[in-house]
């Protein structure tokens, strides 16, 4: 048994759960047309492999990862390229991003490269890591980050434990709880590929208590395997986190700007782990994902399994459309989701449910002054004083905030969840960080400008210099040929031919 251990602050939002948490995965239609961004991952942007007309078969790579940090995207079907250009992203600024857009040809035919492994076992480490990163694989829990980068922390950690972190702590969505369910053999499977990569011998698959079925169907998929435990957490918002699971399952902390493998540690979500499974056994890459739709406002909540590019707008068709046209449309849960801008943005790698909030859900009474009650303190979960950093943004002392803590917050907006006054507490930290980096990146420019420029101006002093030394060349020259001249018409011998 393990003993688990208290985590700093949280709270017990209503969990809105049973909307869809009852709805078994069902497969959408393919969409008349799919919107495939370079990017779905951190890191650098995917280069285009392919070219407008081409026929391509479902699993074939459409754009190759470039650098350390990156990740490859595939065709989500077979059909043909449409087009590669600018398309709205999946995100709240709406701005567009190079996107290759594919027509389905119904015939969801694999790419004939598409082969799995017998026994993935018997790779080295480094061979599971590589396939893992060349199918695409990212976080599918929201983080995106290239999991073949993520399974070659051996490289450079003292690993021992891989978690898989079922908590799906955030309000409506299931999408992790019935994979779980259903698909329980493959989360094993991927979770049992991806310790033998990270070398660790300890794998323990972490669920909040209020998942019982998928807790007892995960179980049973792991009792024919040593070294699994399936271990019940408390449910409470932000068990999810990385750093407070791993400290609820360990008792350890890990130290704010450190990443869990410091520790020891490494994160992993279960619908990546099946993800792996499938890369793995399969050789597929990652093309579809399973995505929750709920809210209030949705005509029939649902959990999805989807091509990834379909647009919003299809989803939502799916499961009914929207019973109130002005519904507040969000991507991911309602405490760390971010507002989408229109439904014709296509789903990523990273989005696990869109939710359309009603107006009754979304109310939210006017904030009022702060009465210095201290509960945002208490629920916070990285030890900040939320009240301080919204006095501080407030009065636009952004630096002051930065001296508190901003940078450390993670977002979760556990305080303003619970402040009495209704301030918009995790707004203003967003909207402080969003204008420190703004702020940063202008320095940047700036200082890369100042430096262009010196860098012009040394060259234009070398060039004047240049020049002036060229002339003053050319006339010790003149003035040496002249003088030779002289010298010459003044000799005995041009005096006698005169
Ligand atoms: S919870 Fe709200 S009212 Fe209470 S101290 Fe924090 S900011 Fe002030
Ligand atoms: S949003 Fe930030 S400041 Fe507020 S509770 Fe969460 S971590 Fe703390």
């Amino acid at each position: 048994m393990i003993k688990i251990h208290g985590i700093r602050g949280g709270i017990h939002p209503e969990g809105r759960k049973h909307l869809s948490a009852g709805q078994p995965i069902e497969a959408l239609p393919l969409p008349a047309l799919l919107h495939i961004p370079l990017a779905q991952h951190i890191g650098a942007p995917a280069v285009p492999l392919v070219r407008r007309g081409q026929q391509v078969a479902k699993g074939e790579m459409l754009a190759r990862a470039q650098g350390a940090i990156s990740a490859p995207v595939h065709a989500s079907t077979s059909g043909r390229v449409l087009g590669i250009g600018q398309y709205p992203a999946h995100h709240a600024s709406g701005l567009s991003v190079p996107t290759i857009t594919l027509q389905p040809d119904g015939e969801e035919r694999w790419h004939e490269r598409i082969q799995g492994v017998e026994d993935p076992f018997a790779l080295s480490p480094e061979a599971i890591a590589e396939r893992v990163a060349e199918a695409g694989i990212v976080g599918l829990g929201g983080a995106a980050f290239p999991s073949g980068v993520k399974l070659d922390l051996r490289r450079k950690y003292r690993l021992h434990t891989l978690i898989i972190n079922g908590s799906e702590c955030e309000p409506y969505l299931s999408c992790d709880d019935r994979l779980m369910r259903e698909r329980p053999d493959g989360v094993i499977d991927g979770a049992r590929i991806m310790a033998h990569a990270l070398g660790v011998e300890r794998i323990l698959i972490a669920l909040e208590d209020n998942k019982p079925e998928a807790r007892a169907a995960l179980a049973k998929a792991a009792a024919d395997w040593s070294g699994i435990q399936v271990v019940k957490v408390p449910t409470r918002y932000p068990m999810g986190s990385e750093r407070h699971l791993t400290q609820a399952l360990t008792g350890v902390e890990t130290p704010a700007r450190a990443l869990t493998a410091d520790i020891g540690v490494v994160v992993h979500n279960p619908a990546t782990a099946f993800a792996v499974h499938e890369a793995l056994r399969l050789g597929r890459p990652l093309v579809e994902r399973v995505v929750t739709v709920s809210g209030g406002a949705i005509a029939r909540p649902a959990n999805v399994r989807l091509p990834l590019g379909t647009p919003v707008r299809d989803l939502l068709a799916h499961c009914g459309g929207l019973s109130e046209p002005e519904a507040q449309l969000i991507s991911g849960g309602p405490m760390m989701g971010q507002p989408l801008p229109s439904t014709r943005v296509p789903m990523v790698k990273g989005s696990n449910g869109i939710l359309a909030l009603s107006a009754a859900e979304r109310a939210r009474p006017e904030p009022m002054p702060c009465i210095r009650c201290g509960q945002c303190v208490d629920v916070c979960p990285c030890g900040l004083v939320p009240l301080e950093l919204g006095a501080r943004i407030r009065a636009g002392d952004y630096e002051g905030a930065r001296a508190r803590g901003l940078t450390d917050c993670m977002g979760c907006g556990s305080c303003a969840y619970v402040c009495p006054g209704a301030i918009p507490l995790a707004q203003l930290i967003n909207h402080a960080k969003g204008e420190l980096a703004a702020r940063a990146r202008a320095k940047q420019k700036q200082a890369e400008t100042k430096r262009l420029a010196e860098q012009r101006s040394a060259r234009m002093e070398a060039i004047k210099r240049a020049k002036r030394e060229a002339m003053e060349q050319r006339k010790r020259e003149l003035a040496a040929k002249k003088a030779a001249e002289a010298a010459a018409k003044d000799s005995p011998a041009a005096t006698e031919e005169a």
